[in-house]
């Protein structure tokens, strides 16, 4: 497969650069979706040093954390260091269910703050590894590449859209330590990783092999509304700990004096409806009980 040529040799450039700039192996940064297992495969395959690290975001599924689980010893079996990381806020370990009351707001499409406390971070200076693809989002296609320097300051940024982008030379010299990206298969369509995965018999999450397209945080707010009904069926006990959290989030804007507007709700439940986008209005379920 060509396309897994390509893969391979970016990997190895960007092995090279991680050695000879960071002094250390390149980190392959794993959600514990299909496209993390392909990035694990290919850089195994490329024969180059590599960790492997995980962000617990206490938001997946249970099969997500037992998949990890299982995938981390096989890979330290092979010698592979693989580390999980614990997120903090405000120096104290947290969890999607804390923060939601510390944010006074759940999170959603335009306030995603549990993405930046929970997911992304890690791998501070260092040249990670993540299964980016264009595919997935028209503004992927647009900001990212197969090789980033990323900066808060777009003007600041070095994106290397493709593996002769005339910016390479400056990548290659550029010899700030900050945070590099390597995006071996941000060219790859669903039908390329799938392939992949059957050719080679990747392991993979079990939560595709019961229908589901994406793996992720349960009812994250950038899924489309009957997505995260469907999860909240399947994955009952996280509703109830956003019903939870959001009654705590109630309490404590009642403490900031950060009212409420009711036709949104005033319980936990309520919330959790509104922010679900379900269509079940405040006093809806109340009535729907009797
Ligand atoms: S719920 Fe969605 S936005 Fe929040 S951390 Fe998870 S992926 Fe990011």
């Amino acid at each position: 497969m060509d396309k897994e040529k390509t893969a391979i040799e970016r990997l190895k450039l960007a092995s090279d650069m991680s050695m000879k700039i960071y002094k250390q192996p390149l980190i392959v940064t794993t959600s514990g979706g299909k496209d993390s297992s392909v990035c694990v495969e290919l850089a195994r395959r490329a024969g180059i040093p590599i960790e492997v690290m995980h962000n617990h975001t206490t938001a997946d599924a249970p099969e997500t954390v037992y998949f990890i689980r299982r995938e981390f010893k096989r890979l330290e079996g092979l010698g592979i260091k693989c580390t999980v990381n614990y997120a903090t806020y405000k120096g104290k370990p947290t969890s999607m269910w804390a923060l939601i009351p510390q944010k006074l707001m759940p999170p959603t499409r335009t306030a995603r703050y549990c993405c930046e406390v929970l997911k992304e971070y890690g791998g501070e200076g260092r040249f990670i590894v993540t299964g980016v693809r264009w595919y997935e989002s028209k503004k992927r296609e647009n900001t990212r590449g197969v090789l980033e320097i990323p900066h808060r300051k777009e003007n600041k940024r070095i994106i290397l859209v493709n593996d002769n982008d005339e910016k390479r030379r400056l990548f290659e010299t550029c010899q700030i330590k900050a945070k590099r990206v390597c995006n071996p298969i941000v060219d790859w369509t669903d039908n390329d990783v799938w392939d992949y995965i059957n050719s080679e018999k990747i392991p993979v999450n079990p939560i595709y092999l019961e229908g589901w397209r994406r793996v992720g945080c349960i009812g994250c707010p950038l899924a489309c509304s009957k997505g995260r009904m469907r999860e909240f069926a399947r994955w009952p006990k996280y509703k109830q700990l956003y019903v939870m959290a959001f009654e705590r989030m109630l309490k404590e804007r009642e403490k900031a004096g950060a009212k409420i507007d009711p036709a949104i709700g005033t319980t936990g439940e309520e919330i959790y409806h509104w922010w679900l986008e379900d269509g079940v209005l405040p006093g809806q379920m109340q009535f729907d009980d009797l």
